[in-house]
């Protein structure tokens, strides 16, 4: 087994709240100078800057896991991960058909914009990309495994937009491959305070907006090698695989 650091929930220029700072260059940078193994992109409600992340990773000896925060009707944030550009583009298109078609207001949101390898601007999403989608949490888990994803609701023990602010409790239909919590959650609290059943993994994230906040919260995965099936086998602790939060 080999050791691989991962911070799982990043975002880039894309999501209307990261700093322009977030290029892809500079979120690379970050993540190597982090020793970080493993990062997914996972910009609000689009999965459209993971490619020119991945595509100028692979020369960098960086994994990048394509992915997104959902929001969902309920307003609860969740991370979706998928293993391929296939996947990826089935699950923009489940996006595309749900997100409310309100306008973006930058100098208010925050710019919204996916760009190339040298920064350049490629699109600007006119839709304000921090909404809700117009489908339910569950729905949303259903058609990411549907997909052969990874579904992993984020920053759990927030006081808006997670799991427990906004259902109180984790319904049983749900289907999940882990619960994510905040950089400076404590596991064994969150545990605790919401009766997590100990099956159930735990991973941190650092959720960054910010360069400088990439990697300040990871996972350390224990891998033969870092595909994305170890990764879902780590996460329920399978085959041998496993994750522990970083202390
Ligand atoms: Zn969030
Ligand atoms: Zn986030």
């Amino acid at each position: 087994m080999r050791r691989f650091r991962a911070d799982l929930h990043l975002h880039s220029v894309l999501s209307p709240c990261a700093d322009l700072a977030m290029s892809p260059d500079q979120i690379l940078a970050s993540a190597k100078e982090r020793k970080l193994d493993i990062i997914a992109i996972t910009d609000h409600n689009s999965t459209k800057q993971c490619n020119v992340v991945r595509e100028m990773a692979a020369k960098q000896h960086i994994i990048v896991l394509n992915g997104c925060e959902v929001n969902s009707q309920e307003e609860v944030h969740a991370l979706c991960l998928f293993e391929d550009d296939h996947t990826r583009d089935e699950f923009q298109q489940f996006i595309d058909q749900y997100l409310p078609h309100i306008p973006n207001h930058p100098n208010y949101f925050g710019y919204q914009l996916v760009v190339n390898r040298n920064n350049m601007i490629r699109e600007e999403i006119p839709w304000y990309l921090g909404n809700g989608l117009q489908v339910s949490l569950e729905k949303i888990a259903d058609y990411v495994h549907q997909l052969n994803g990874i579904f992993i609701p984020a920053h759990i023990d927030r006081p808006i937009n997670s799991l427990f602010s906004q259902l109180g409790f984790l319904p049983k239909e749900l289907k999940i491959d882990a619960l994510q919590i905040s950089k400076h959650a404590d596991e064994m609290a969150i545990r605790k305070k919401f009766d997590i059943h100990p099956d159930i993994t735990l991973i941190k994230a650092s959720d960054a907006h910010y360069p400088e906040d990439i990697g300040t919260a990871c996972s350390v995965f224990e891998l033969i090698n870092p595909t994305f099936e170890e990764i879902r086998w780590a996460l329920h602790q399978q085959h041998g695989r496993s994750v522990k939060i970083e202390a």
